[in-house]
């Protein structure tokens, strides 16, 4: 009788501790994507007592983050939360000589600053100036940069691409090839970018001089803030590529191979053309799955030239310098890597056109056209480095940038959780996508989705096309190829 009654005893006080434990047990989640959001979202849950591991397909965290072994960033004002993790992990950005915080350009194989061109070409100058004014007409048109499709005229500007806009600006031939220049190797090909997306941008950064976007280098380059995110978390597993995504009732399931992961939630830090390939239980929405294959991304591949010695000279060659010839974004690499090293970015349809060739054919078209402006190049080339963006089927891009129609359709639409999977990256901030800044920001957001979401909290609301303009978004019905078809005879 004695033994029975203990038994039971035990039993109960086991079955109250399974509860109290149940209660206590530790929260688990998954990140999909070692990048700088992934990254973020981990160490911030891992920050806040959850259990978290990080799944990332390549062998080395990092994604996207630069090549450059020391970056130019902006400032703290214009990178709020770039700067609070620089000041956690005590890395230090080194301010930038000011003659790296003006943009110069490359013209006839010369070097010029802005001052210098006006001399020389002054209507050039007139046309730089009358497209600065003119975007920040546009911009100054936005009153709330989160809320850019409020009003029927800025749902027009969705419509129209920058090319479009830039051909009624009629400027003089090198000048609307600098512009082009600055555009595609900032988002993309004028002619796939939505005037509005222009506009937006141009909104987010209005009223902080562009001396502010190339404030300061950063030694070392962006792969150290991920390997200081990186460092303290527990569970990192490299060579990891998720091919599934299975949610149940009390928890999802990530597929490896033929390996299941399970978690209370899951942060997915892709890029979205990597999304394509990840299976979804239950699936992504109707205008999700339209989206993945809408959404453009712009097209940047970094092809970094070591030489014997610097054949640019005494010419700047530092910061952002645009070319007529297609170059653009050309600096110069401190000698971490040996020798004397030029960045160069191959940015829009140049890119693209690229892709067709190997890194060995890429780098001998590179350099053509740079021994084209300094002879001899070619002679003192000792080797390269290659990150091509558009190639990677991890990444199938550069980063996002808003094609013509597809903000009035898409708006913030990746910021709303799917169940337990909230999503996170660069694409999925309102305000700095294509940037380290939006993809801290967007890891900070998911992890704090995924804290509300344990709490049963309501997530914060945001505001997507989908509920600002429902009407239009139902009638989406088109595919992409047959909106272009609409946008164009509305505007033919
Ligand atoms: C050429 C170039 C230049 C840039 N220059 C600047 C700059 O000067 N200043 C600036 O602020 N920003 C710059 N950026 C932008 C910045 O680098 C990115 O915004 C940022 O690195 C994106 O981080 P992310 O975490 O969103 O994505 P990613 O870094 O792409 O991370 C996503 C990760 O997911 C992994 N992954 C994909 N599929 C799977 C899968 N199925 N399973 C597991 N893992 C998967 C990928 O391998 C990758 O590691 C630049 C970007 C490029 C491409």
């Amino acid at each position: 009788m004695f033994a029975t009654w203990r038994a039971l005893a035990l039993i109960v006080l086991g079955a109250f501790s399974m509860t109290a434990l149940g209660k206590d047990k530790q929260p688990t989640a998954i990140v999909i994507g070692g990048g700088l959001a992934g990254l973020t979202s981990a160490y911030e849950l891992q920050q806040k007592g959850w259990q978290v591991t990080v799944l990332e397909a390549k062998p080395s965290i990092g994604g996207r983050s630069g090549l450059a072994t020391s970056e130019w960033v902006g400032s703290a004002k214009l990178q709020p939360s770039l700067y609070r993790y620089l000041d956690t992990f005590k890395l230090k950005a080194v301010p930038a000589p000011d003659y790296v915080r003006t943009p110069g350009y490359l013209v006839g194989g010369r070097y010029f600053t802005e001052a210098d061109l006006f001399k020389e070409a002054p209507s050039t100058v007139e046309g730089l100036k009358r497209f600065d004014k003119s975007l920040d007409e546009l911009a100054a048109s936005i009153d709330d940069p989160l809320k850019p499709t409020v009003n029927h005229t800025l749902q027009t500007l969705d419509s129209i691409s920058v090319a479009r806009w830039l051909d009624k600006l009629a400027l003089s031939p090198t000048a609307r090839a600098l512009v082009d220049q600055r555009i595609r190797a900032r988002y993309d090909e004028p002619s796939r970018l939505s005037l509005l997306y222009l506009a937006q941008q141009a909104r987010v950064y209005r009223g902080l001089p562009d001396t502010e976007m190339r404030a300061a280098r950063l030694p070392g380059g962006s792969q150290l803030l991920a390997q200081a995110l990186a460092k303290p978390l527990k569970t990192i597993k490299t060579n990891a590529r998720v091919s599934a995504v299975v949610q149940e009732k009390d928890g999802v399931t990530v597929k490896v191979g033929p390996t299941g992961y399970k978690a209370d939630y899951v942060v997915l830090a892709v890029p979205l053309p990597a999304l394509t390939k990840i299976s979804l239980t239950p699936s992504l929405s109707t205008l999700q799955v339209r989206a993945l294959k809408d959404i453009n991304y712009g097209w940047r591949d970094q092809i970094l030239l070591k030489f014997k010695k610097p054949v640019w000279g005494k010419s700047r060659l530092s910061g952002e310098v645009f070319s007529d010839k297609g170059l653009g974004m050309i600096w110069v690499e401190p000698a971490l890597k040996g020798g004397a090293n030029l960045l160069v970015n191959l940015a829009g349809d140049n890119a693209r056109l690229m892709q067709a060739f190997g890194d060995r054919q890429l780098v001998d078209q590179v350099l053509i056209r740079l021994d084209g402006l300094y002879p001899g190049a070619r002679e003192q080339f000792k080797g390269s480095e290659l990150r091509r963006f558009g190639k990677d089927s991890l990444a199938g891009g550069a980063y996002l940038a808003y094609g013509p129609g597809e903000m009035s359709l898409y708006w913030r639409l990746w910021e709303k959780p799917l169940g337990r999977v909230v999503f996170a990256g660069e694409h999925t901030d309102a305000l700095y996508p294509g940037t380290l800044e939006g993809a801290l920001r967007s890891g900070l957001r998911a992890a704090t989705q995924v804290q509300d979401l344990k709490a049963g909290k309501a997530v914060a609301p945001v505001e997507t096309a989908a509920e600002t303009r429902p009407e239009a978004v139902a009638k989406a019905a088109p595919t992409k190829e047959e909106q272009k078809g609409f946008f164009s005879r509305l505007f033919n």
